[in-house]
């Protein structure tokens, strides 16, 4: 993928001490290709390498001590502009705020309808779901059971009332109940036709929404830049959420769409599950892209789900790398509480690529013996893992109910996180360093 590319070619920078203008050029002939396999537009790919060569190529890069990091670096600014720069977040209004969410069909309108209102939940307020697809099968049935497993109320007046109608009525029940926000569920088609276009510019017209949200799926690359357009263009969008980022995406939607439509992304979908949702932050995903890792991320997810010391705790350590395996044990602990564990590992440094590693099981059932393994150390074993040999080992395994062979995986696994730890940290100081000193 984008981001696998993008770093082997950072690799090689990173390593060196000195940069020459082909050393650059390079560099950028391979981030030109690298975004353009990526399926990203290909003149967003031109002005974008332009950018990015005029300011490497200037005293600030050539005279740097670390060069390499320094390009790395103007790569990860003008990424980030290019999505956006700032985060955009969902509009804010005297009650109840209208959001209207339209795209084509299976792009994800239902679901992140659903995820919108839990997150909507999570902040105190009281979302109204409204089911305006009266032409899928079941799609209010969908919109029902979502509304049920959310405890979110769902309006509908089933498949023979207009969506202009259900629209209207739903706004009126909205304000008499009290609900802040009314998210609207349209219906798609597999295509952009008229027809469509019509019925979602008469529900406009009906509730003036606050927010109309393109729910776009990134896995559509190119083809998702031209429904963005499209959309845009009839019912002028007041942002996007990208779906199925979890997927095995190319990224160049993520990419483009901001910059060919001026549409702000404002959320990202990444699964199935109510709460595969996250705020889309363009410098956070420049740094996913770029294989840094997206520690914020990690630390907001952890901390909307446990207490705020602990989490502050813990991005000190992934910070400074100088965790134990105590760390190690509550970290797992907590991470149960948080969510699925390939996601979270996902977004950890380096640990993308662990990820794809087979000596790593990230199956949560595993989670249990891991817990009863670190369980049968010592203090001192948790803190100086060295020091276990061969006969510790057997001692543990016996305590544990697991075998040798499970020690020495863990204790393998554990020692490369470590590794991988330590070299994302002392990459992060040299780039603080470097914001220093400008
Ligand atoms: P709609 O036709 O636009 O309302 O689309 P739906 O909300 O019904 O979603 C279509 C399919 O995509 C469903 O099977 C969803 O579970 C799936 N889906 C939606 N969002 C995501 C996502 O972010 N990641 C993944 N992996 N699947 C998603
Ligand atoms: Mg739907």
């Amino acid at each position: 993928g984008l981001a696998n590319r993008l770093q082997d070619t950072f690799n090689r920078l990173r390593g060196k001490g000195k940069l020459s203008e082909s050393d650059v050029k390079e560099a950028m002939r391979e981030v030109r290709l690298a975004l353009l396999e990526a399926d990203v537009n290909f003149k967003v790919v031109k002005d974008f390498v332009e950018k990015v060569r005029e300011r490497a190529v200037g005293q600030e890069v050539l005279q740097s001590l670390t060069p390499g990091q320094h390009v790395i670096k103007i790569v990860n600014e003008e990424l980030t502009a290019l999505m956006g720069g700032e985060q955009a977040k969902l509009a804010v209004t005297k009650p109840p705020t209208v959001v209207m969410m339209v795209g084509l069909q299976g792009a994800g309108k239902t679901t992140h309808a659903g995820k919108l209102a839990r997150l909507l939940q999570k902040d105190r307020k009281k979302p109204l779901l409204v089911a305006c697809d009266i032409y899928r099968p079941a799609a209010i049935k969908q919109l029902q059971v979502l509304g049920q497993q959310l405890e979110v109320e769902v309006f509908s007046l089933g498949d023979q009332v207009s969506p202009v109608e259900i629209a209207k009525q739903a706004l009126h029940h909205a304000k008499i109940h009290g609900h802040d926000y009314v998210l609207v569920d349209t219906a798609g088609r597999l295509h952009i036709d008229e027809g469509l276009m019509e019925e979602l510019q008469q529900v406009k017209a009906e509730v003036n929404p606050d927010e109309i949200l393109l729910v776009v799926d990134s896995m559509t690359g190119q083809d998702a830049v031209n429904v963005a357009e499209s959309f845009h263009n009839q019912l002028e969008v007041t942002g996007a959420i990208l779906t199925k980022l979890d997927g095995d995406t190319r990224g160049g939607a993520a990419l483009s769409i901001r910059a060919v439509t001026g549409i702000p992304i404002k959320f990202a979908g990444i699964g199935e599950k109510i709460d595969a949702i996250e705020p889309f932050h363009p410098d956070r995903m420049a740094s996913r892209i770029l294989g840094m890792g997206d520690v914020l991320t990690l630390i907001e997810k952890a901390q909307q789900n446990i207490d705020k010391d602990k989490a502050m705790e813990m991005e000190r350590k992934l910070r400074n790398a100088d965790f134990t395996l105590d760390d190690f044990l509550d970290q797992l602990q907590q991470v149960k509480q948080i969510g699925p564990l390939d996601q979270l590992l996902g977004m950890m440094p380096g640990m993308n690529k662990l990820k794809g590693m087979q000596n790593v099981n990230v199956d949560d059932k595993q989670i249990g013996r891991v817990e009863a393994i670190i369980r049968s150390m010592t203090p001192l074993e948790r803190i100086e893992p060295k020091m276990i040999d061969s006969s510790r080992r057997k001692r543990i395994a016996k305590g544990s109910g697991t075998t040798v062979q499970e020690i020495n995986r863990l204790l393998k696994q554990f020692e490369e996180m470590q590794k991988m730890m330590k070299q994302f940290s002392g990459m992060a100081k040299k780039m603080k360093k470097g914001k220093k000193g400008k």
